[in-house]
């Protein structure tokens, strides 16, 4: 049991000095990234534009894995509290909305009476977010990503976020949620593992319907 306590107490530690590092290795790589800019703006490197392009996507894309990583790290101890699941969904609706019409998706919400359920406002949040996007990148333009909730049964909330993108083929299904796998050019394939880490503390669970008309997540809280 100590030595239970003491693997814990380390993990903490390490989680930690992690989140430190992050930090740390945040700031010279702004400000490499600022210099990369001011690089590209004089004339002279006019040729070489395409590889400091390349630079700066890659430093952004190590900042935003540095970005997820931390929000991972934040949520480790989650409260819960009895709250409203529809209220957060509406909190985060115009962020949604602004998303989709930058990318010429539409949107649908469909949210009906539920009870209140033990939740993490900023875990949920953090869950729809990930989940809306990978269905808003799943898609074509003009396609609609509908965003539900429901009670299956006396014991079950659902919350549902379809796409009518092209589905998952089977040997991306099988990796889904291990850190780091993406199909994406830019993406970081964090997104779905903090789902599940955030659907497990909240003793939820996710199913995903697949096929050639789409994708449905669904989440399924336990009332
Ligand atoms: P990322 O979005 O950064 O790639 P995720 O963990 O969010 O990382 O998703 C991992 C992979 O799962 C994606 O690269 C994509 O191949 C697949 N995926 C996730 N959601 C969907 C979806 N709604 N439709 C099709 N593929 C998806
Ligand atoms: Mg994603």
């Amino acid at each position: 049991y100590e030595k239970e306590l003491k693997r814990l107490s380390n993990l903490d530690l390490i989680g930690q000095m992690a989140a430190g590092i992050s930090h740390e290795i945040r700031n010279p790589m702004t400000t490499v990234r600022g210099f990369l800019q001011l690089i590209r703006k004089e004339e002279e490197f006019d040729n070489d534009n395409d590889y400091i392009d390349i630079m700066i996507e890659e430093l952004d894309r190590a900042n935003s894995i540095i970005t997820e990583f931390l929000s991972m790290g934040n949520t480790r101890t989650s409260d819960l509290q009895m709250l409203d699941l529809n209220a957060i969904i509406h909190d985060i609706t115009p962020l949604i909305e602004v998303d989709a019409s930058n990318q010429n998706k539409l949107i649908q919400f469909d949210t009906q009476d539920i009870p209140k359920l033990l939740l993490n406002r900023n875990e949920i949040r953090q869950l729809l977010v990930n989940l809306y996007r990978n269905g808003l990148e799943a898609m074509y333009e003009g396609k609609v990503l509908s965003i539900n909730t429901y009670k299956e049964d006396e014991k079950c909330v659902i919350l549902s976020v379809r796409d009518q993108g092209e589905g998952i083929r089977p040997e991306v299904l099988e990796k889904l949620g291990t850190p780091f796998f993406t199909t994406k050019e830019n993406g970081t394939g964090l997104g779905l593992g903090i789902c599940y880490a955030i659907a497990a503390r909240h003793n939820a669970k996710i199913e995903i319907q697949t096929g050639s008309e789409g994708t449905t997540f669904l989440v399924k809280f336990k009332i």
